[in-house]
Order: structure tokens, then sequence, then C-alpha cells
């Protein structure tokens, strides 16, 4: 399997970074939920809870305002306090003023459950063609690398990064590391992420790094994580990868002495508003469910409703204007 959903963490996550992103997740999420009973034990959902890591008081001050957005919201939270962190994670170190627990948010295995989601896909009809690249889209129509052409009066675009099929596209390839460790039962309980993080992932330009971890079914750690708008070069960036596992060793000492067994990167693709596009396009027969930056697994039974319910002209249960294509020929859609 190539892609990012092939490299990502497989956090489920509600973020508030803006109205529209806070409605996609939390729908998202719900819908993950709902799916649960019909996904397969290989997907390994585990309902851990996100931690928000505060490290002093200016970051709690992000806590009380973190609440209150997801309560308006109707996500739950919980404030933790310092004593309360600690206990709730003994490996981090001591000292920090506390955190935000979000129960419901969860850690799934991307892979396992895009491989799902496939055949299930097949078993409703859908034919697999592998091996060979679309090359061109658009008027109802697909054509293949090796000649091949296929009707169709819907063409849905999810091809990630590569904007080959239509160029004019504002997406940029955001290079993440990631590093798993050999199996440490016990040693972490929710999927942790400094608040910092939020200032790492929403900062336009620069590289930047955040303490990410969390904990995996089988007893490992996956370590995170690291953005850079960067060429599309998946080799490991020894000052990079230093770097982010520097930072996690900052808040949970205690990783220094673990093993690393491999680490790898992938590509997130990011829009210039940090929101997917999903939807109709100026041709009528083509879609797009593109853009989906570190969220992609997250949003992905949200976006596909979301893409169902243009197919179909139905009412959508959240609003989907916030995420059409077409504002990306809008003005205040700045180049990235
Ligand atoms: C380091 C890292 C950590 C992440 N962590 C998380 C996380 O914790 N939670 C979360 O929600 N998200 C996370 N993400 C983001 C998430 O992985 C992506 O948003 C998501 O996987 C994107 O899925 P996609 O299907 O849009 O793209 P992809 O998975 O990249 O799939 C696109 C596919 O299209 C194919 N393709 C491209 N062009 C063509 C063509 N012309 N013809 C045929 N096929 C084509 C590609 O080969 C690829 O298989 C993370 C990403 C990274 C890199």
């Amino acid at each position: 399997m190539r892609g990012a959903t092939a490299a990502g963490m497989g956090h489920l996550v509600v973020m508030d970074d803006s109205p529209a992103q806070l409605a996609l997740t939390t729908y998202s999420r719900s819908l993950w939920v709902e799916l649960l009973p019909q996904l397969p034990s290989s997907v390994e959902y585990e309902t851990r809870g996100t931690v928000w890591v505060a490290a002093d008081a200016d970051e709690m001050d992000e806590v009380y305002a973190k609440k209150k957005t997801y309560a308006a919201a109707g996500v739950k939270s919980v404030v933790l306090d310092g004593a309360e962190l600690a206990l709730a994670e003994p490996n981090l170190r001591a000292g920090l003023a506390g955190g935000l627990l979000v129960p419901d948010d969860a850690v799934i295995y991307p892979p396992t459950a895009a491989a799902f989601f496939l055949q299930e896909a097949i078993r409703a009809g859908a034919v697999l063609l592998q091996g060979h690249a679309a090359i061109s889209i658009g008027n109802g129509s697909v054509s293949l690398s090796n000649g091949a052409r296929y009707v169709a009066p819907h063409i849905v675009v999810a091809t990630g990064t590569d904007t080959r099929l239509m160029p004019w596209l504002k997406i940029q390839p955001r290079k993440g590391h990631l590093l798993i460790t050999d199996r440490y039962p016990g040693f972490v309980h929710h999927q942790l992420v400094e608040l910092g993080y939020l200032k790492s992932a929403h900062k336009s330009m620069e590289d930047s790094v955040a303490f990410n971890l969390q904990p995996r079914q089988t007893g490992q750690l996956l370590i995170g994580s690291s953005r850079q708008f960067s060429d599309d070069d998946p080799a490991i960036e020894d000052n990079i990868l230093g770097r982010m596992l520097a930072r996690a060793c900052e808040y949970m000492p205690a990783l220094a002495h673990i093993t690393g067994i491999r680490a790898w990167t992938g590509f997130r693709a990011a829009t210039p508003d940090k929101l997917p596009l999903i939807g109709p396009t100026e041709d009528p027969s083509v879609f797009l469910a593109v853009g989906f930056e570190g969220l992609g697994i997250t949003n992905a039974p949200g976006a596909a409703r979301l893409v169902v319910d243009h197919l179909l002209g139905r009412t959508s249960a959240i609003n989907a204007s916030l995420y059409l294509p077409a504002r990306m020929s809008s003005q205040e859609m700045a180049h990235v």
C-alpha cells in the first residue's frame, strides 16, 4: 500500500483549529463509533482518549479555552491538574501543569482499516483495478496509463498529495517522520499530545516538531511528529528525527531507555486553509476528496458521507459547503 494512509498515525481525534475542522472531525469520529460493530479486530480500534498536555500556566489557559470550545460542540472533555495528569500517565516528566483529557478520541491501525473498506466496496460490487495510474479524467471518462478508458457519470478523485490529474489544485506535500518502538505494554495509556502541537501543526511554512505519542495495541509506542514543507524525497532526515525524539524525551524522559525499531516518513496533503476539498468541481462528472493534511484517517468516514451526499443530492448532516473545492479559486484562498 502506498500513500499517506500507510504512513500515518491513526489517531481519531477531534480538532478545533476552526469551526469547520471541529464540525468535520466531530462528525467523523461519531461515524467511526457507528462503524465499530463492523470493524474487524485487525483494525485495532481502541478508545484510548487523547490527553493534551499543558506544560505551564499559559498552556492551562489553552486547556480551559479548548474545554469550552469542545463543550459548545457537545464533545466531552475533562480538565486534569498536575497531580491527576501524573496519575493518568506516570511516565510523563514531573512538574507538568496538567492537561485536557478527551476520553472518546481513539486509535486505529490505518492500513487494515483501509483494507477493510476496500473489501466492503468490492463486496458491494466495486471493481478494483491496480497497477495503472489514471493519466487523465474529465467529461465522464478516465484514461489509464495502459491505454484503457472507462466511462462513468461520476468520478471521485482521491489521489492524496498527487495533483498531476488536476494541476490547479493548491496542495503541497507536508512531510512527517514517525518512529515505532519495541513492545512496552502499559508504558503509556492515552494518546499524548503536547499543546504546543497545535502551534506546530498550524505554523504555515517552518519545519516543526512536537511531542505526540501513541500506545499501540501491540504494546509498541508510536512516536511523532514532525512537519515540513519539502520536496517529495521520503528519506529520513536525521536532524528532524533527532529533534522530534529529543522533544519526546523532554516530556517523557524514560523514552531515552526504550528501543526504537523502525522510523519512516509520509506526506500529508496540505491545502492553504488547512481544510480538505470535498465535493463537485466545475466538471459535473468530477468530485474531489483530497487535501486531508494530518486528519485524513479521522475524517475518512465523514468525507465519504459528504461525497455520497453530493452524488445523491442529499442534505448533509453538517454544513457541506465549508469544504467545497470552489473556494480554491476564491480570493481569500492564498497560495501555500
Ligand atoms: C506522519 C503522518 C501522521 C499522520 N497521522 C494522522 C493521524 O494520527 N490521524 C489522522 O486522522 N490522519 C493522520 N495523518 C494523515 C492521514 O494519513 C492522511 O490524511 C490520509 O491517509 C490521506 O488519505 P488519502 O486517501 O487522501 O491519501 P493517500 O493515502 O495518500 O492515498 C492516495 C492514493 O492515490 C493514489 N494515486 C495518486 N495518484 C493516482 C493516479 N493518478 N492514479 C491512480 N492512483 C493514484 C496513490 O498511489 C495513493 O495510493 C498522518 C499523515 C502522516 C504523513
